[in-house]
């Protein structure tokens, strides 16, 4: 009977896996046909000034509007394009698609400034990306300074030597790089004076459990004041209490993102809230300075 049962538990973990299998295997499969049958978009999320609550930005993040999954992540999807060796194309296709968002608001004089767009590490160190970008720019007629091109730690760290010569030639094209997710990753401190980089980007992970973890307050003032010192604007993700953006513009922190401002939101949501940000902007403990929009 055990014998039997053994090939039984077998037999399933063997069906299970298969099935597991076929899955990722529809799923890499239609993710390969999203683009192609208009199924990725990207969403917006506002990024606000950390004085006086002006709208600097917003970060450009993939959503796949699955047929039956309905609107899957891209913590879901990006690695499966990672494997699948799809990534790049995926990524090309967002900045395109930002590329003309962008170039689309400011025409109708929606003042969205600048759009962060996410780079996967092989889109960033693939030895055109200089050439893609600027083609993709020049095509949507978008100078390089509404865009921003965000990259991880690890991204960089791959091969430090080389991030820096491409962080350098996006430079000579007046192109803005920020690091994403800093602090989760493994680059030393000494590597962030050798990278060119123009921003930063504290991780929620350090935004989270403000103010009132000490631990966390200490990481993050010496993140935001080792910033100044280099010359890098900083910006906070995940801010989610009134408590943590009190804390966070009492730093310094140049530009706060998260839920507490909004959500990310297809495109014509950001504009909707624009409309309704615009009144209430300067509220909050800086108020009276009137919102730059
Ligand atoms: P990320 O670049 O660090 O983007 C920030 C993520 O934090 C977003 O998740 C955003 O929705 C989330 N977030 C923002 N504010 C808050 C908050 O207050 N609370 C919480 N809990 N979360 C907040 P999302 O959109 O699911 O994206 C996840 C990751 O997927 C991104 O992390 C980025 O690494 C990757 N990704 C998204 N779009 C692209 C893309 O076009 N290309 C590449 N290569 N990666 C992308
Ligand atoms: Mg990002
Ligand atoms: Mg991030
Ligand atoms: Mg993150």
């Amino acid at each position: 009977a055990a014998k039997a049962a053994g090939r039984n538990t077998f037999r399933f973990y063997d069906e299970a896996m298969n099935r597991r299998a076929r899955l990722r295997l529809s799923f890499e499969a239609d993710l390969r046909r999203a683009a192609a049958r208009g199924q990725l978009e990207l969403f917006y999320q506002p990024q606000l000034r950390g004085d006086d609550g002006a709208l600097v930005g917003a970060e450009a993040l993939l959503r796949w509007r699955h047929p039956e999954r309905g609107l899957v992540s891209p913590l879901e999807f990006i690695p499966v394009a990672e494997e699948a060796g799809i990534i790049a194309e995926l990524g090309e296709w967002a900045l395109r698609e930002a590329a003309r968002q962008i170039a689309d608001w400011r025409r109708r004089g929606v003042a969205v400034p600048r759009v962060a767009v996410n780079l996967s590490a092989r889109q960033f160190h693939a030895p055109d990306l200089v050439e893609r970008v600027t083609r993709i720019l020049a095509e949507a007629e978008v100078p390089s300074a509404w865009i921003e091109l965000e990259i991880t730690e690890s991204t960089a760290m791959q091969d430090p030597a080389g991030a820096v010569r491409m962080l350098q030639r996006l430079r000579e094209h007046g192109l803005e790089v920020a690091m994403d997710d800093f602090g989760t990753g493994h680059s030393s401190l000494g590597m962030l004076r050798t990278l060119p980089i123009d921003v930063l980007k504290l991780d929620r992970s350090f935004v989270q459990h403000l103010p009132a973890s000490g631990t966390d307050a200490a990481v993050a003032t010496a993140v935001v004041t080792l910033a100044r010192q280099l010359g890098l604007a900083v910006v906070a993700e995940g801010v989610e209490t009134p408590a943590q953006r009190a804390f966070l513009a009492d730093l310094g922190c140049d530009r706060l993102q998260g839920f507490l401002f909004a959500r990310p939101l297809p495109a014509a949501e950001v504009e909707a809230w624009l409309l309704r940000h615009r009144g209430d902007a300067g509220s909050g403990s800086r108020a009276g300075r009137a919102p730059i929009l």
